[in-house]
């Protein structure tokens, strides 16, 4: 019996959080499997670069248009592309047995096309479908869909589990959390973290590094505002603005740094591939949402890197960090809170590094590629019975330390 032959559709060509976790799984079924984009962008060229068979379908400016908020109309003009889309979709899913859509654009498509090829679609659900992220027409939508096109969701917390049966999700859902590979993080030595310093020119400065696309939601302004009130911190602004209207805000990040006369102790580093690295320089890894956060992947490797981590107490964080034992939970959104928490845990490096050393543990107990892979797989073998279990790769087991106790 082969493995499962995948059909993983995801609209971003984008690195976000929910590529970078497809970009994982794709590779360990790479040998059975096939990945369409609806867009071009450095995920393809990462996937491509893994080893993993992908292209990008051209669907048109119209379906690029349906975003979250829109309405009727920009659906209605949207309707030849999508129809087109999904036929060739349909075509291609006839050479697999199930169609995994990792976002909601694709579900709708995925969904239409799996039930025109008669094929099971698993719908990764990566988003919290709660008012603070979704108007209550798209919510109803997204579950609608799903009820309908999907046969199971996999849930990437407990905490967008319960929105999806909330909403009225009737489906099997299965938690299964993203698994980071803590190799990378063991890896950076003090060498390449005082290397790293000089480069960024932060001589013996504390430093406080957020990790995260240049978003509203994110709060970078936030950790902006509270390190205002804290002499001689550096900022290590580590993201891009990825998503569509996300520039403006990155612009107001660079004037609020300059109106608060912190432009030389904030750094934007833009997108950065070496996340390990610059996680092992700071002194703290700030997480700083200001809504409810899906999960939180920084929020795992910060504590992979072995460091202090300050999360908003609110969604997936909830479920990662236990407040003062692996970690440290602010309300969203009050910087004078973060300020706080920052001043005390620069002050006191030896109780913050004990905490720091149980959330490593914690994260690669938890958190491992091994259990995510063995998570979805469970799913994939519930809805394709004569396929065989998924083989971990070496590259999976030489990272990661639960393999080898399964
Ligand atoms: N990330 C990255 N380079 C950057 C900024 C972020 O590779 O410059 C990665 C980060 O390490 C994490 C992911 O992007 O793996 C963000 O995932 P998260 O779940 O925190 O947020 P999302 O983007 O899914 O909202």
């Amino acid at each position: 019996m082969p493995p499962p032959r995948i059909l993983f559709l995801d609209q971003s060509g984008a690195l976000g959080g929910g590529e970078l976790y497809l970009l994982d799984v794709a590779r360990a079924y790479a040998n059975t499997s096939h990945v369409v984009l609806f867009e071009d962008g450095p995920f393809l060229d990462r996937l491509r670069a893994e080893g993993v068979s992908a292209e990008v379908m051209e669907v048109g400016e119209s379906v690029h248009a349906v975003r979250k908020e829109a309405g009727p109309r920009a659906l209605l003009s949207a309707l030849p592309g999508l129809t087109q889309a999904v036929c060739r979709l349909a075509h291609r899913a006839r050479d697999y047995d199930l169609i995994f859509a990792n976002t909601q654009k694709t579900l709708f498509m995925g969904g239409l096309a799996g039930w025109w090829s008669a094929r099971p679609v698993v719908w990764n659900l990566h988003d919290l479908l709660s008012p603070e992220h979704f108007t209550a027409t798209t919510r109803r939508l997204a579950v609608w869909g799903a009820n309908r096109l999907a046969s199971h969701v996999i849930a990437n917390s407990q905490a967008t589990q319960r929105t999806f049966t909330d909403a009225g999700g009737r489906l099997p859902t299965s938690v299964v959390y993203n698994g980071i590979a803590p190799a990378p993080f063991r890896a950076v030595g003090p060498a390449e973290v005082a290397h790293q310093r000089e480069q960024l020119g932060l001589g013996a400065a504390p430093v406080v590094g957020v990790f995260s696309r240049l978003a509203p939601w994110k709060g970078q302004h936030v950790l902006l505002d509270a390190v205002a009130t804290l002499p001689n911190v550096h900022i290590l602004l580590v993201g891009d603005a990825l998503f569509e209207g996300d520039d403006a805000y990155a612009a107001a990040l660079r004037r609020q740094a300059e109106e608060q006369g912190l432009s030389d102790r904030v750094h934007f580093l833009g997108f950065r591939e070496d996340v390990p690295t610059l996680m092992r320089t700071c002194d703290v890894v700030a997480h700083t949402s200001v809504s409810p956060e899906p999960f939180g992947r920084v929020i795992v490797e910060g504590m992979l890197a072995e460091r202090p981590v300050v999360a908003t107490r609110a969604g997936g964080a909830l479920e990662i960090i236990d407040h003062g034992a692996t970690g440290w939970l602010v309300p969203p959104g009050e910087a004078s809170a973060l300020a706080t928490t920052l001043r005390d845990l620069l002050a006191a490096p030896d109780r913050t590094r004990s905490v720091a050393a149980a959330g490593r543990r914690a994260a690669e107990a938890r958190f491992s590629p091994t259990q995510m892979l063995l998570g979805i797989d469970r799913v994939f073998q519930k809805i394709c019975p004569t396929s065989s279990p998924i083989p971990l790769p070496d590259s999976v087991c030489s990272s990661d330390h639960v393999c080898k106790q399964t």
